[in-house]
């Protein structure tokens, strides 16, 4: 017998969530997005009301940690409203996307004065994160030549460095900032420490904002000149860097991977609406086996980016994060992107190639999506050498 007013599990709560998400940004953000696209004061503005009628009808942050309002606990459920929140760019800020994982960070390894300062001002939207970890000018992925230094004394760290590509400059309140606090002697998976940092203390310096593949971005280059913060502002414990990299980069491709697949799935429904759109009865081109062959090179892209999200989602949700599933996942998301953009651009033909355009746009994001958070290369050789540690170590005699 059916049952009315029951209550709804958890993956019906995400469901019902995805389809509210959809809505919004198809009503207020998809509308918006030329607005949103130019640069400047107005497309910010923009961006922060947005985000403030998304906090009023329960769609910010869904997937913070339930004690600061999140709505869902398990990564695997929150997938479905990742994507469509994903469908927009501008999803980050809109939908708090990305500040989830610093509230899980927060929560994790903040202390209580810190959380106070930080997290619960970030929750009531009246602080706003950054991250930095990578360094101009040297082969930063290894966390050995990291330079950024802070040494503690009389109670305060005082930091020094040089950081670039921080997401977030333009508007970040406060920084996470990655630093050595220890010497060359010390092994480096105990050399490095993660320290927050307002980004109104005295020493601290936008020095620039960069531009991305000839846009302006919120990327900005900064610069840390005798910088200091009390000593409760260390994330974790001293020295525990390295892990907390490693955990926040679990997620954090994660989450990218999902907004990745959203964006994917919508360069396919455009290219199925350019193929049956009215203006197209010249063409034909839903009739060309080579637009078939574009649209199910698409299509079976995303479903397995999809699919292998979910395995590595659920490891997260286990609490047992499989870091090989996470990278490939991550890998998957963004080759998706790359054809589903590539193939779309190629379908709109002139139109997708303005410098104004949705498509090219999104084909920046596909680009950066392979450097972004460790570039493919990095990832595949770590795949590729845990890969053969796992097979050997499970199967030591074949
Ligand atoms: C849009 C955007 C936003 C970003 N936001 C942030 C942010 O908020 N905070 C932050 O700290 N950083 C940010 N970054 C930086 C980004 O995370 C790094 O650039 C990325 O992780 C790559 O690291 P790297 O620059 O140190 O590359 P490197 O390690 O210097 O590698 C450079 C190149 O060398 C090659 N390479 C490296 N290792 C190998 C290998 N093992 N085998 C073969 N080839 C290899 C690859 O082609 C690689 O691209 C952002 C970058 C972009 C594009």
């Amino acid at each position: 017998m059916h049952s009315f007013n029951r209550k709804l599990n958890p993956p019906e709560i995400a469901r019902s969530l995805a389809i509210q998400v959809n809505t919004f940004v198809d009503q207020l953000i998809i509308p918006n997005e030329p607005l949103l696209a130019q640069e400047g004061d107005l497309s910010l503005r923009l961006q922060f009301d947005l985000a403030n009628k998304a906090r009023l009808v329960g769609l910010y942050g869904l997937y913070y940690p339930l004690s600061q309002g999140g709505k869902i606990t398990s990564l695997e459920d929150y997938l479905v409203v990742a994507e469509q929140a994903g469908r927009t760019e501008f999803a980050q800020t809109i939908f708090g996307n990305h500040m989830a994982l610093d509230a899980h960070m927060l929560v994790k390894y903040g202390n209580d004065p810190v959380c106070q300062q930080f997290l619960q001002p970030m929750i009531n939207g009246n602080a706003i994160p950054g991250y930095s970890i990578t360094e101009p000018g040297q082969n930063r992925s290894i966390p050995s030549l990291i330079k950024a230094s802070a040494r503690l004394s009389n109670g305060k760290w005082h930091i020094n460095g040089r950081k670039w590509f921080v997401s977030n400059t333009d508007r970040a309140t406060f920084m996470t900032i990655l630093v050595r606090t220890a010497g060359e002697d010390v092994p480096i998976d105990k050399a490095l420490s993660m320290i927050i940092v307002p980004t109104n203390t005295p020493g601290f310096k936008i020095e620039r904002q960069l531009t991305v593949m000839g846009h302006s971005s919120s990327q900005g280059e900064i610069s840390l000149n005798e910088v200091q913060v009390p000593e409760q502002n260390l994330l974790g414990t001293c020295g525990s860097g390295i892990q907390l990299v490693k955990n926040r980069l679990n997620l954090d491709r994660l989450l990218s991977a999902m907004n990745w697949v959203g964006l994917a799935q919508r360069c396919l429904d455009l290219m199925a609406a350019q193929t049956n759109s009215l203006s197209d009865t010249a063409n034909r081109l839903a009739s060309k086996q080579r637009i078939h062959r574009h649209i199910l090179n698409a299509y079976q892209e995303i479903l397995s980016a999809r699919e292998l999200i979910r395995i590595a989602a659920k490891s997260i949700d286990a609490q047992n994060p499989n870091t090989i599933a996470i990278n490939v996942a991550k890998m998957a998301a963004s080759r998706a992107l790359c054809i589903a953009s590539d193939s779309v651009m190629q379908l709109y033909d002139t139109e997708g190639f303005s410098d104004e355009s949705l498509l090219f746009r999104i084909d920046r994001i596909a680009r950066t999506s392979r450097i972004l958070d460790d570039n493919d290369e990095t990832l595949m050789s770590s795949i590729e050498r845990r890969t053969i540690n796992v097979i050997y170590n499970e199967a030591p005699f074949l």
